[in-house]
């Protein structure tokens, strides 16, 4: 050092102060987009911005699951379980068509809150599937929440419900509703539905009459909508859920083929184990105008 001119030594020190100063600011930088993302993760999620997808796949694998704090039971011989079917989870518009599709979101709490108290815990069709084959454990009282379509409301209204209980949900998605802003989920939330532990299953890509569909357009409706799914979100999807609850024994081979474990119809009552029920697995209609009290009873009523 002792033979450096102090000019060449000024000149050193004043190239050392700039680069930190450069330095200070790319850490400025990489925290402000770190903070952003973490912040704005509804709406980046809805965006296909690169930056938007990554915080969107970030907030669909929480370190602790929401669900995780649900008593699981243990594992057991297989028997029927409830899968609740639901759809719009709102005040019914005054001409809508099918008002009973609606349930209002104070029904859904109340629903909710008398299966809990009832002693009920909801779980997936995964669970219930593992605990029918794979010994894997079921809450003693296991209900399953599906809910058909895809609806913003089911994201207003039926979220906070069931995320407070710490209880998932299985949405059957119509892939066609995630480009309906205006009343249909968006891929930003259903990934934050994922994020809150719900299971994602087919409901095809438009929602024919799968019995009244040309064997392309049946194949592409089952499986692409699976494919289309597993790739959109990077979850297994297993089951199946059909239109209407419509199908014949070419739908019931086109399900199969597509390599789903179960599909749920529309039909009445407990969804059976035997292999004979897999892909016609009944569920229990939940209507607008049902009280806690009501759907608690038909529950015990059907032995579940
Ligand atoms: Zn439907």
């Amino acid at each position: 050092m002792s033979g450096t001119p102090p000019h060449i030594l000024r000149r050193r020190i004043v190239a050392l102060l700039l680069l930190l100063a450069a330095l200070a600011v790319v850490v400025a930088l990489v925290a402000k987009i770190a903070g952003g993302d973490d912040g704005s993760s509804v709406q980046a999620s809805a965006t296909p911005a690169k930056h938007g997808r990554r915080a969107a796949r970030r907030a669909a694998r929480p370190a602790v699951s929401p669900t995780a704090g649900r008593d699981m039971g243990r594992p057991g011989p297989a028997r029927p379980v409830p899968i609740l079917m639901y759809h719009v989870t709102t005040d019914p518009p005054a001409d809508a068509p099918y008002p009973d599709l609606y349930v209002r979101r104070s029904e859904f709490e109340e629903q909710m809150q008398a299966l809990k108290d009832a002693g009920y815990t909801a779980v997936t069709q995964q669970e219930v599937w593992d605990f029918w084959h794979r010994g894997g454990p079921l809450p003693e009282r296991a209900v399953v929440v599906s809910i058909d379509d895809g609806y913003l409301s089911n994201y207003l209204n039926a979220r906070p419900v069931l995320k407070r209980l710490g209880w998932p949900a299985v949405l059957n998605l119509e892939i066609a509703n995630l480009q309906q802003p205006e009343w249909g989920l968006t891929p930003g939330k259903v990934r934050e539905l994922m994020a809150d532990g719900w299971e994602i299953d087919s409901h095809t890509i438009t929602h024919p009459d799968l019995t009244t569909v040309d064997a392309a357009r049946l194949k592409a409706e089952v499986a692409d909508s699976r494919r289309r799914l597993q790739r959109a979100f990077g979850v297994p999807v297993n089951f199946f859920c059909y239109p209407a609850g419509r199908y014949d024994d070419a739908t019931l081979a086109a399900v199969e083929a597509a390599g789903y474990l179960a599909a749920t119809t529309v039909n009445p009552g407990l969804a059976d184990p035997d292999e004979g029920a897999r892909f016609t697995l009944n569920r229990v209609r939940v209507n607008g105008g049902t009280s806690g009290a009501t759907l608690v009873s038909q529950l015990q009523g059907l032995g579940a």
